[in-house]
């Protein structure tokens, strides 16, 4: 028997265990030449050799269609590191939702991968799936490093808000085109507008995008009543709400509705809030999305 340097190599083996072999050898990036070499060492007869090559390349041509690359515009929300200059960077991209990538070899040399999983670094992310939930990041490009958040702590903090809210309310590689646009929107705006305005803003605008919140300012049970409360999304007045309502004077209610039928930032910026207020609406979003 010769030596190919694909281990194990035995008799015993059984026509479909030497290609499940073969396979694992591809999976671990042997040349497939090197694989044709091994099966006739085995000593299969010619007809038995093409067979067991048929199927070997039906079944490689499967695998690597499963794991072609795939390419997504997305905003790294969080970024945690890994082993030595790797990081698992989750991004929130605009065709695919959440996705974890490992972005491996970064270092200061390398200068995109240290921005590419850097937080809210928006970029382009070509990336390989793999059996499990973290895919492999191939390579990508820079399109906004939003750097002026570094410039103020309070933006950061608003940031990190921004993205924490995506990363508890969507479920992974679920596609959520509006909310990638209306969250890239946001961010820009942190520097323009009162932060608790803003994730206020942000909070009601995701739960009106996940069905969870549509403002109406009468009762939604007796139709007649303004309603002051919102509980399960429903819009109650003092009547129907139960004690687990979230209640709102009447300024914080027609505030809500203002807040949810703005379409403009200038609008928005025109706005006063308390922080009772933004704290109510923050409560009422983790309640909703828990
Ligand atoms: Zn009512």
């Amino acid at each position: 028997m010769h030596r190919t340097g694909l281990e194990p190599v035995t008799t015993r083996f059984e026509a479909g265990y030497s290609i499940q072999l073969s396979y694992q050898c591809l999976f671990e990036r042997v040349d497939i030449n090197r694989a044709f070499v091994f099966l006739q060492c085995l000593n299969f007869s010619k007809k038995s050799l093409s067979i067991h090559i048929s199927l070997l390349l039906a079944r490689m041509k499967k695998k690597t269609g499963a794991m072609k690359q795939e390419r997504c515009e997305g905003i790294v929300l969080r970024s945690i590191d890994f082993k030595e200059r790797q990081k698992i960077v989750t991004v929130f991209t605009r065709e695919k939702g959440l996705l974890s990538v490992i972005i491996k070899g970064i270092s200061y040399k390398k200068s995109h991968l240290v921005a590419l999983s850097s937080l809210f670094c928006e970029g382009e992310f070509i990336f390989r799936r793999t059996r499990g939930d973290i895919g492999v990041f191939l390579d990508g490009s820079i399109i906004e490093e939003s750097l002026f958040l570094r410039e103020d702590y309070t933006y950061l903090q608003t940031a990190g808000s921004l993205a924490k809210a995506v990363l508890h309310s969507q479920m992974p590689q679920k596609p959520a085109p509006l909310l990638f646009e209306l969250l890239k929107a946001y961010i820009k705006q942190i520097k323009n507008i009162d932060p608790h305005l803003l994730l206020a803003s942000y909070y009601l605008k995701l739960l009106q995008h996940e069905g969870l919140f549509n403002w109406n300012s009468t009762c939604s049970i007796c139709q007649k009543s303004p309603a002051n409360f919102l509980e399960n999304g429903d819009n109650l007045c003092s009547e129907h709400a139960s004690m687990n309502a979230r209640s709102f004077s009447k300024e914080e209610a027609e505030l809500v509705g203002k807040l949810s039928s703005l379409r403009k930032f200038g609008e928005l910026a025109e706005v006063k809030a308390s922080f009772d207020f933004y704290k109510k609406i923050e409560n009422y979003f983790k309640e909703s999305t828990s």
